[in-house]
């Protein structure tokens, strides 16, 4: 029975497909892919391409981040198509493998110990999913990033305070303009006051545009007192 289990869940690296023997952990990245993922090298790097991408069409991107109470933002890893970290990212979204964005997490924390980009941060809110897209999924895979990151630097997660209240359809069938207004007013907070003070590190799996980060933050304005800074598993080149 247990061979005819690993025949249909075969213990492979899904990022590179190598078999990795019985006993490993279904979704389990190997050490030499955990060594070789597309870096941004972006912890340390001020106006890097995340925190232009947050910045959006705006060419002054201190002042851009600085009106969104953005402290600095940065991604883990660059998605590149036909690149195998698309497939593992698809994996962690779509074919119920999020323990994929656990790990990744861990790793970013791990390689962003070298800098202080962890360091002032309170809590960790991952990006919410729609409660109707939750049930479909089953998980929300911004979590398990966010929990990947915390197990490693201690940092609080928390799920309850920011809400999303529109289910907007998939954003890679959007185009520019209808996704703008599709992701407008799709959040909502809870308890504002609970965050007064608070730097809040906010966790997504995926900048392209930066219209749902900036949306997202635009509702935790309620947060006052709140500085907040940006954490995504990757980013588009
Ligand atoms: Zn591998």
């Amino acid at each position: 029975m247990a061979s005819l289990f690993s025949l249909f869940f075969p213990r492979v690296c899904p990022i590179c497909g190598a078999y990795l023997g019985e006993q490993t952990e279904r979704g389990k990245i190997c050490d030499e892919c955990l060594r070789t993922l597309p870096r941004t090298e972006q912890a340390e790097v001020r106006q890097n391409g995340t925190e232009m991408d947050l910045a959006g069409k705006c060419t002054d991107v201190v002042a851009s981040l600085k009106s969104m109470h953005v402290d600095r933002a940065a991604a883990f890893l660059f998605y590149e198509k036909d690149h195998p970290i698309q497939k593992a990212i698809h994996k962690m979204k779509y074919a119920d493998q999020p323990k994929i964005g656990y790990q990744l997490g861990r790793q970013a924390a791990m390689d962003f110990q070298y800098s202080d980009f962890f360091d002032e941060i309170d809590i960790i809110i991952p990006m919410p999913l729609h409660p109707k897209r939750l049930r479909e999924r089953g998980y929300n895979q911004s979590e398990y990033i966010a929990r990947g990151i915390s197990e490693i630097t201690g940092i609080p997660v928390d799920t309850t305070h920011v809400l999303r209240v529109r289910n907007t359809p998939k954003q890679a069938l959007q185009s520019g303009e209808g996704r703008m207004h599709n992701v407008d007013k799709a959040f909502a907070v809870n308890h504002p006051e609970q965050m007064y003070g608070k730097h809040i590190l906010l966790v997504d799996d995926l900048i392209t545009t930066g219209e749902t980060m900036r949306s997202c933050l635009k509702a935790m304005k309620r947060f006052r007192g709140a500085t907040f800074s940006v954490f995504a598993l990757c980013k588009a080149r």
